[in-house]
């Protein structure tokens, strides 16, 4: 199992750890940072001075919060859209994705139906006009063989995915342009949001592997904060959906690179600390903080 990502990933990891999940990996190549605090359940504001990798928190988080037996965690400090990100997503049986980001949707999306992995996907949308809250709405799904597709679901813009592989939507100038209600614009406090919705993805994934009353399928789930209730609905994807023709095709018939774009890492820029802040891709319960 795989957990991916940004504002639910933490809340997500403290679930699966509660629920006694044994093995999991936590892809994520961000660190802490004190602007992104708000949103990280288990960071600390010594995390944060310390630039940690967030996966290393996942990780702690993990361990003092397991019910299992034997607790394994991998942290894996990429992304999904770069080699190794990718390949230790495609080690999972399922993958619980907690991304903001078209691309790392689009990848997820390939592995859905290329390689058969389940994807529980969840996102939200916050909107505002000249700064001010006008209302919100989460929704989570879960994609692969015989389900709508995150593109189909309306989880992605595909034009972004080109954008985003640009590098435009980290490009200070390109953001500078946008409106100021824009989503790369702002950084709203969305925690009692982000609570919300990883508890909608974690009741997907156990109606998923438990088929708890015969229903494996919850279908996709929408909350709207504005309406002040939920509605679930079955959907499918588009005639023309290419990833309904990539069903167990792995790397055959779309070349990795193609997907990865390769020659775009994904990494940070700033300077990687090598002290205490080393990932091994595995690793037994870290010791306490002093
Ligand atoms: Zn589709």
């Amino acid at each position: 199992m795989a957990g991916l990502g940004l504002y639910t990933i933490m809340l997500i990891v403290e679930s699966l750890a509660r629920v006694g999940v044994e093995w999991i990996t936590i892809i994520d190549f961000d660190r802490v940072q004190l602007h992104n605090l708000d949103r990280l359940l288990g960071a600390t504001r010594r995390d944060a001075q310390l630039r940690r990798l967030k996966v290393n928190v996942g990780r702690r988080l993990f361990y003092r919060a397991s019910t299992a037996v034997n607790p394994v965690v991998r942290a894996v400090a990429k992304s999904v859209t770069e080699p190794e990100g990718f390949a230790a997503a495609l080690d999972c049986d399922l993958i619980l994705l907690c991304v903001d980001r078209p691309w790392p949707r689009h990848v997820a999306n390939y592995i859905a139906y290329a390689n058969l992995i389940p994807v529980v996907e969840g996102g939200i949308i916050v909107r505002t006009h000249e700064g001010r809250f006008r209302g919100a709405e989460w929704s989570a799904r879960t994609v692969g063989p015989g389900r709508a597709c995150l593109r189909c679901a309306g989880a992605y813009d595909p034009s972004m995915v080109d954008l985003e592989r640009r590098g435009l939507l980290d490009d200070p100038h390109y953001i500078q342009g946008l409106d100021e209600d824009h989503l790369l614009r702002r950084n709203e406090n969305i925690f009692p949001f982000s609570m919300s919705l990883a508890s909608m993805q974690v009741i997907q994934f156990i109606a998923l592997t438990t088929g708890l009353l015969h229903m494996p399928d919850l279908g996709d789930q929408r909350h709207f904060y504005n309406l002040k209730g939920s509605r679930s609905q079955s959907l499918c994807c588009a005639a023309d959906c290419e990833f309904q023709h990539m069903m167990a095709t792995g790397d055959t018939q779309i070349p990795r690179e193609a997907i990865l774009n390769q020659a775009v890492p994904h990494t940070p820029k700033w300077q990687e600390p090598t002290d205490e802040h080393s990932c091994p891709a595995t690793g037994r319960p870290p010791k306490r903080e002093q």
